[in-house]
This record gives C-alpha cells, sequence and structure tokens, in this order.
C-alpha cells in the first residue's frame, strides 16, 4: 500500500491557543452502533483524536473493535483492505489504536502548551514500522514509486499514522491545532484556512449549532 504524510503547514498563525483536551481517561461505548467518525481535523494525527467524541457531555470512544480501526485506518489510506487481512489477535489492533491515540493527545497538548514531548512513546510506535519502496508502471510507459508497508502486526499497522503524528509533531504550527468553538463539542482541527480563522469543526454541524442558538437568543431577547 502507500500513503502519504501529510505534514503540518508551517506559517505564523496567530490562532487561539485553546488546548485539545478531551477527557479520553475513560469515554465510554457509543450507546447505539458506532458510525464511522468524519474527518475534521484536516490531519490524519487530529481525525485520530477525533475518534472519541463528546455526546450528552461525556466522551465517547467511536473505535469499539479491531474492525473499526481497519476501517478507519483505509478510510485514511493507512491500509488497502484488498490486501491480504492481517492474522492478529482479536482484540490487539484495538488496544494498539488507543495507545496510540492517548499518545498522540499526550504530545499534541504538550506541544501546543510549548512543554517537551516524551518521544519514547511514539518512537516505540515508530520502531516497528516496516516499509520499502517499490516501482509502479502507471500504464504510459512511465514508472514512479510508491512506499509499501507491512502490514502483520498491529504496531505495522499503525506505523505509516504513528509516522504522520511524529511529522505533524515536528512541522506542524501548533498555533493552527484548535479545538472547536462549540461548548459541547470536542474535536480538533488544524486550521488551514488562509485567514486562520476556522472556528468549528464543521460548519454544518457546530457552525450552525451555534448560529440557531444565537438567533433564539435574539428572538427571546426581542420578545
Ligand atoms: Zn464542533
Amino acid at each position: 500500500m502507500s500513503t502519504t504524510h501529510p505534514a503540518g503547514k508551517s506559517g505564523n498563525g496567530n490562532g487561539a491557543t485553546v488546548a485539545v483536551d478531551a477527557d479520553s481517561a475513560n469515554p465510554r461505548a457509543p450507546a447505539a452502533a458506532p458510525v464511522d467518525p468524519e474527518f475534521y481535523g484536516d490531519h490524519p494525527a487530529l481525525d485520530l483524536l477525533n475518534t472519541v467524541v463528546q455526546q450528552d457531555g461525556a466522551p465517547v470512544d467511536l473505535w469499539q473493535s479491531d474492525a473499526d480501526v481497519l476501517r478507519w485506518l483505509a478510510r485514511q489510506h493507512f491500509y488497502e483492505p484488498g490486501e491480504a487481512a492481517p492474522r492478529i489477535k482479536a482484540g490487539a489492533l484495538l488496544a494498539a489504536a488507543r495507545r496510540l491515540r492517548d499518545t498522540v493527545r499526550s504530545a499534541v497538548n504538550r506541544r501546543k502548551a510549548r512543554e517537551s514531548v516524551d518521544i519514547g512513546a511514539l518512537n516505540g510506535f515508530l520502531m516497528e514500522g516496516r516499509r520499502h519502496l517499490e516501482l509502479v508502471a502507471d500504464g504510459q510507459n512511465g514508472l514512479q514509486t510508491r512506499e509499501r508497508y507491512e502490514a502483520n502486526t498491529p504496531a505495522q499497522l499503525l506505523a505509516p499514522l504513528a509516522e504522520s503524528a511524529a511529522q505533524l509533531l515536528v512541522d506542524g504550527d501548533f498555533n493552527l491545532v484548535r479545538e472547536c468553538e462549540h461548548p459541547d463539542c470536542t474535536l480538533c482541527f488544524y486550521d488551514r484556512t488562509k485567514s486562520h480563522r476556522r472556528r468549528w469543526c464543521s460548519m454544518a454541524l457546530c457552525g450552525n449549532r451555534h448560529k440557531v442558538a444565537s438567533f433564539r437568543r435574539r428572538q427571546q431577547q426581542e420578545a
């Protein structure tokens, strides 16, 4: 499989420094069957953090099985579902993915707070990665190279994601890593807008919730 590694854009944004501090210590399982999370993070490492969402004031983990994690990795193009499914112990991928998520959340929070990051924890994931280049014909007598990752263990499956997170920690502008401004939302994103004034995880969700609430408040005041 091939992956790209979107690096955080560098720049001098002056965004507010809201901590990405979703309480992920013990997120509960969703009441209904979990839905696949939308990708509002604009960076895979932030989409990773966004697999824990706030519902009714409590954190809910949208990852409840190995299959949830595998599907998420495929949607992020970190894993090609057509390839032979890795044989791993049941629950091992879920456990490793949650560990990586905790590691990345802690590192992102510390980068935002300009504190030193425990690099050993993420290096533990990085050292498990096995990749090599291969040549691919592009169908027009041209050739390209692409990276192939081994995917035989949970850590190998997660390695490209861990690499993407490492790249964010190195290259990212953490003024642009922010949390959605809606008080009931903890989703975070990399603000790639030109003006660096992005406020919401999604205009359609929290932006709209905010608009509706402001409209109601105005109506009440006028009544
Ligand atoms: Zn939001």
